[in-house]
């Protein structure tokens, strides 16, 4: 039995269909990322598992019951990291972590968790005066209190500093290595791919691929790609008429080259370069992750709120 489980959701609000069908499986001691742009359905989603929204349509369980009918049966076995705040704001870390311990049968000591997010520093100031970073491993401690099977976190990284994506990751880490299940939505594909052991890409509400970084990566490269990167203003057509393939300088002294990639046009090019006095800086020959998640979103998917970026073209999912 799957951890967290929802099958062909819907959701709407009104007239929008927030989430169109959606179909996700997390396993335990797994971490996966539903991840998508603003608008995308990921926080309706999470907000059903959690047993806070009821589905027009489809099937939700985490681990085996439905979070609705069964929300008290399943909520002290849930860890829930909530997007923004719900923190009283006169509240010190300490105290929420104290008042929290109370709802659990076999809590996690407060001393524990304040280290575990790196808190001991700011452990009685108030909430309010915490910067964003410090609120957000509140919130982290607060999910993790319970000692949860599922850990559902929402935008994790946001506004968290560096140091602290390090702290988080290893944080993490350290929960699938307990068995723990974790499901985050994030916007982030770099968080995404250092986080998580497979992702679930949506947009406008449906999944539009699924599998591992390294799958998604290749689903990515049904179309032959060598990219390299010298210095701009190359003689294309020389290139060209050097290598028996089209190419087309993509600006910045970034190139694609039209053809399948090889040893012998890896050397090719290299020579070129070199007769050219032009140094190669980068050549890829594979799909990145990043090249198969644009094409599946659209390239303007940081844009802070508003509707999705169109889905250019879609995949098939791998599992
Ligand atoms: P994401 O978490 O991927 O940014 P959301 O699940 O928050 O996406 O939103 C999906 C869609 O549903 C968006 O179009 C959003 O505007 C809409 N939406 C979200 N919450 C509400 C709400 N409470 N009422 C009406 N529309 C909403």
């Amino acid at each position: 039995m799957p951890a967290v489980e929802c099958t062909d959701l819907v959701l709407r609000y009104g007239a929008t269909t927030a989430v169109d069908g959606v179909s996700l499986q997390a396993d335990a001691g797994e971490v996966v990322a539903v991840l998508g742009p603003n608008g995308a359905g990921k926080t309706t989603t999470i907000e059903t598992l959690e047993g806070y929204r009821t589905p027009d349509a489809g099937r939700v369980r985490v681990l085996g019951l439905d979070p609705r009918a069964e929300h008290r049966a399943l909520v002290s076995r849930i860890g829930v990291m909530l997007q923004s705040g719900g923190v009283y704001p006169m509240l010190s870390p300490r105290r929420a972590l104290e008042l929290f311990r109370g709802y659990y049968p076999d809590p996690e000591p407060t001393d524990a968790l304040l280290e575990l997010v790196g808190l001991r520093a700011v452990e009685s100031t108030p909430w309010r005066h915490l910067s964003g970073g410090e609120q957000q491993r509140v919130s982290l401690a607060l999910a993790l209190v319970g000692r949860p099977e599922v850990v559902f976190l929402d935008e994790p990284t946001a506004g968290v500093d560096p140091e602290g994506r390090i702290g988080l990751r290893a944080i993490i880490s350290g929960l699938r290595e307990r068995g723990t299940c974790v499901l985050m939505a994030t916007h982030e594909l770099t968080e995404a791919e250092r986080l998580a052991d497979r992702m679930v890409v949506v947009g406008a509400g449906r999944v539009l691929a699924h599998g591992t970084p390294a799958q998604l990566a290749e689903a990515g490269g049904d179309r032959p790609s060598v990219r390299f990167t010298s210095r701009a203003g190359l003689d294309t057509a020389a290139i060209a008429a050097a290598l028996g393939a089209g190419v087309v300088e993509d600006g910045n002294g970034t190139y694609t080259l039209d053809t399948e990639p090889s040893p012998r046009l890896t050397a090719d090019l290299a020579t070129w370069l070199a007769d050219h006095d032009a140094a190669l800086v980068e050549l890829r020959t594979t799909a990145s992750l990043e090249e198969t998640y644009l094409s599946l979103v659209g390239s303007d998917n940081d844009k802070p709120d508003g509707d999705p970026a169109p889905v250019r073209r879609r995949i098939r999912g791998t599992r």
